[in-house]
């Protein structure tokens, strides 16, 4: 007999090895699934975090290790069935099933789908360019890192601007090409986007914006090595051949609770285009802690306790000296205005995104710690504030109210 919460749901399989595949495993044993479960992955390492990957792992001051999510021991003694350098080919709604490239089978009553993002590519002049996904990517832009070499990184978003900084602390020559004006300019808007120009030029980056001929610049600077990092497009085929509802931002379509338009099938991560009930509807989230945190929401989902997944979208940075952290969703055509607290130009303070009616949207805390737990309530509490007094670093957060 089992004790599932949910008797009808004895096999679950979760596609796509990475953070959401891992948590989600983890959730479903935790809130006390005994049914089969099965984790399927197209690498061939077990689940670990990306964000290492373009900083203290890239940097050569953190081990491999330390980004696994679970030491490899952990799925079998949670009697997970880990199946890695596996590829899903298919998917059968009406049957309940996956294919996997082999040919064989694997039935589900619920299935999971994590399979995150593969980097866009760009073919660019000289070198074969390389792009950053997974640990061997990594170990080869690692590579091209040290005194006398130089490095073109094409992409000015987080990638580039994280590879750029990990470069130059190998004393790596970089020059960076960013289409924009600014690096993060479409992220951040052009305040905040200025101070990482700012942060960047000062440790020797070369920035090279505005640049329309990408190829041209290539050809100038002549680098041993070019790194791509121009975004990511989600890993929607399985769901797209399945007929699955897909949303305008190309992500799977997936209600509060996380679950797709088949009723049998859920989506987490980079893939899951989301009805967030605290936000002006669907957002689809790039980052590392929508894949940490989603997964418990869906599992209980699953198990039949579901609650809408309302955490604020959250991310961080490190680049040479500057740490940050961000929560919430500011779109440039949204943003009223950017009110600071603290030191812009020496790079400590706390940045806040504010729409027309003075609401909080987004808030991003730079070289300052600790202000995550203050700041929240804001945005979540619809707080209308008075600028003058959030910008005064001696009013505490929960007097900034107008
Ligand atoms: P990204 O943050 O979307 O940035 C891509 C950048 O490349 C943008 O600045 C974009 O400029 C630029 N770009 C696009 N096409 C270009 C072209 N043809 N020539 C020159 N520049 C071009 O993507 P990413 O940096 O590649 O990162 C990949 C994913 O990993 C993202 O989802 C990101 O959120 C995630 N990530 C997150 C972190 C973190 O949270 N700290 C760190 C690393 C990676 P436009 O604005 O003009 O389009």
């Amino acid at each position: 007999m089992s004790d599932n919460p949910q008797p009808e749901v004895q096999k679950i399989v979760v596609v796509g090895a990475g953070l959401a595949g891992a948590k989600t495993v983890e959730a479903l044993r935790e809130q006390g699934f005994d049914g089969s479960l099965t984790l399927v992955g197209a690498e061939s390492e077990p689940p670990y975090e990306r964000p290492p990957l373009s900083k203290d792992y890239l940097s050569g001051e953190a081990e491999f290790d330390d980004a696994l999510v679970h030491p490899q021991e952990w799925y079998a003694e949670h009697d997970v069935d880990l199946r890695l350098g596996t590829e899903v080919t298919g998917l059968d709604r009406e049957a309940r099933q996956v294919t996997l490239a082999d040919g064989s089978t694997l039935d589900y009553d619920a299935l999971v789908l994590a399979t995150g993002s593969q980097a866009r590519h760009l073919d660019v002049a000289g070198a074969e360019p390389l792009t950053l996904r997974t640990r061997e990517d990594a170990d080869r832009i690692r590579s091209t890192f040290g005194e006398g070499k130089k490095l073109a990184v094409v992409g000015g978003g987080w990638i580039g601007l994280e590879v750029a900084a990990a470069a130059r602390g190998a004393d790596t020559e970089v020059v960076l090409v960013e289409r924009s004006e600014l690096p993060l300019l479409g992220v951040l808007g052009r305040e905040m986007a200025e101070v990482f120009a700012d942060l960047h030029r000062e440790h020797g980056v070369d920035l090279r914006l505005g640049v329309d001929d990408v190829d041209a610049v290539l050809t100038e600077v002549g680098p041993d090595a070019v790194v791509v990092g121009v975004g990511v497009q989600p890993r929607v085929e399985l769901a797209e051949a399945a007929g699955l509802d897909l949303a305008d931002d190309g992500g799977v379509a997936v209600d509060a609770e996380l679950r797709s338009s088949d009723p049998a099938i859920w989506a987490v991560g980079d893939i899951a285009s989301h009805d967030h009930p605290r936000l002006d509807g669907r957002i689809r989230v790039e980052h590392w802690a929508t894949a940490l945190n989603q997964p418990a929401a869906a599992a209980a989902s699953i198990l039949g306790r579901g609650e809408a997944y309302d955490r604020l979208p959250y991310f961080y940075s490190d680049q040479f000296d500057l740490g940050m952290e961000y929560v919430g969703h500011a779109s440039p055509d949204d943003t009223a205005r950017v009110v600071v607290r603290g030191d812009r130009d020496g790079r400590e303070f706390v940045a806040f995104w504010l729409d027309a009616e003075d609401h909080v949207l987004a808030a991003m805390n730079v070289n300052v710690w600790d202000v995550q737990d203050a700041i929240r309530p804001l945005i979540l509490e619809r707080t209308v504030v008075d600028p003058v007094k959030l910008a005064d670093p001696d009013t505490a957060y929960e007097q900034v109210g107008r």
